[in-house]
């Protein structure tokens, strides 16, 4: 029994008494056979966009899909997308029908679904025709049709099975796991956004460490960059694991925020490039966190990350070795470098790379990282933290007053007051900073 909203099925009640077939589709049948809330609900109609549009006549209707068949009615302030019964005619580039075909039957439409937990319908009763309730109870995906075939046809879809067994922490069927590790060079066809939306799905799924392992040569194919620390053996006894097996274990040791892992996944691949054998008989790995940065800075781009999402992860990614310092001024100089939220990702960042390391060796690492997140938290607890120049006690306003011109002398004057703060030299108090201003600006005139 499904529970479809209201705001759904009063659209499908409309269609309904107009004489057509109406049920909700994919997503959300699957979503709600799991107990799960889903994202969006969308609804599937033997009615013609024309038809779809007199029926819904009374809400707004957005138009933008009509020519795939599909057509956005507002409802209650929701959008809900009605597609007419359809199947894709060939994939001549492997990236998007050359054609649609409205079709008459459900069955039909469902057939051309990727999965067969995706290729449900419920309207009052469940059309299951390819056993995806089944497969949902197994916790199995599995492609509908020949999965070479499917795959070939469209290969965002190796991206979207990875992407759904690693969301519910599903195995993938064995034709369907061949299929993509055998399609897998088909990926270079996908537009770079569309890969980099599959990949961060991925790694915020709960069952991404298995996925990463299992088929590192599909990740091997998207970012070849990292591709060498695929089975790299890092003889040194810190790490049990291979490279890659170990940022896989790091990622799904990770909270679930798309920049520490995104940092994880990319935190280690500068490592075989850095490789040495030491007098110790260990593998080293000097300098590999600038390698990693600049061959994260190459995916990134390449994949269309945001700047502001690209900028945090490079950073995450340079300093995910350093160790933390053991005071708390040791804290808030890093909080003045990075910011508060970068430096709660850093440690975030730290704890997981440490706990996917040998158990010896991460039980004596991890101290460093929980004193500086209890420092961390005690300082954003005080009632007027201060380790930004917004946060001093004065001002430029204050500054000018003093006799100094708006400028940059100015604005060193406030980092060096703030450093004084962190420093704990003076008090974050106006009248304590303005008297080592003064005192600063007269030393100042002396020296010249
Ligand atoms: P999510 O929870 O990520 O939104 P979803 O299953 O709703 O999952 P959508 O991308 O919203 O995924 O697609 C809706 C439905 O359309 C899917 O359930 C599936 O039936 C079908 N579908 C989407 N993309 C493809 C594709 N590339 N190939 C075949 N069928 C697809
Ligand atoms: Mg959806």
């Amino acid at each position: 029994m499904i529970q479809v909203p209201q705001y759904v099925a009063e659209l499908l009640e409309l269609l309904h008494r107009a004489g057509y077939q109406a049920a909700v589709v994919g997503g959300c049948v699957r979503d709600s056979l799991l107990g799960r809330t889903p994202k969006d609900w969308d609804v599937c109609t033997d009615a013609l966009p024309e038809q779809i549009k007199s029926v819904m006549e009374a809400y707004p209707v957005l138009e933008t899909g009509i020519r795939h068949g599909t057509v956005t009615v507002l409802s209650h302030g929701q959008g809900v997308e009605i597609t007419t019964y359809r199947t894709e005619g060939p994939y001549s580039d492997g990236r998007r029908p050359d054609s649609v075909r409205f079709v008459r039957s459900l069955e039909e439409d469902l057939s051309r679904r990727d999965f067969t937990v995706n290729a449900m319908a419920w309207d009052g009763k469940l059309t299951d025709p390819f056993g995806g309730q089944g497969d949902l109870e197994r916790g199995i995906i599995r492609c509908v049709g020949d999965p070479a075939a499917r795959l070939g046809e469209d290969a965002l879809r190796i991206l979207r099975a990875l992407r759904f067994a690693a969301r519910y922490g599903f195995a993938i069927e064995e034709n369907t796991g061949r299929a993509l590790l055998a399609c897998r060079e088909l990926l270079g066809r996908i537009a770079p956004e569309r890969v980099f939306s599959e990949l961060k799905g991925i790694l915020m799924g709960q069952g991404v460490g298995e996925i990463l392992v299992e088929y590192a040569p599909v990740f091997a194919v998207i970012l070849p960059e990292a591709a060498p620390c695929i089975g790299f053996d890092q003889r040194n006894p810190a790490h049990h694991l291979d490279v890659w097996s170990h940022i896989a274990e790091a990622v799904s040791l990770a909270p679930r925020e798309q920049t520490v892992r995104l940092a994880l996944l990319l935190h280690d691949i500068g490592k075989p490039e850095k490789f040495f054998m030491g007098e110790d008989g260990k593998g080293h790995f000097y300098g590999h966190p600038q390698v990693s940065r600049r061959l994260a800075e190459t995916i990134l781009t390449r994949l269309r990350c945001d700047n502001q999402t690209r900028e945090q992860v490079l950073t995450l990614v340079e300093h995910h070795d350093d160790d933390f310092p053991e005071t708390k001024k040791g804290i808030r100089r890093l909080l003045k470098t990075y910011g508060p939220d970068t430096l709660e990702k850093l440690i975030a960042v730290h704890r997981a790379d440490i706990l996917a390391h040998e158990k010896t060796w991460a039980a004596r690492k991890i101290g460093n990282v929980d004193r500086a997140e209890g420092m961390l938290r005690d300082i954003l607890a005080e009632p007027r933290p201060c380790f930004a120049v917004q946060q001093l006690d004065i001002r430029g306003e204050d500054l000018i007053a003093l006799g100094m011109e708006p400028g940059k002398a100015l604005g060193e004057m406030l980092h060096t007051l703030l450093d004084a703060v962190i420093e704990e030299r003076v008090e974050n108090e106006k009248q304590a900073l303005t008297a080592l201003c003064r005192s600063l600006l007269r030393g100042e005139k002396s020296d010249t």
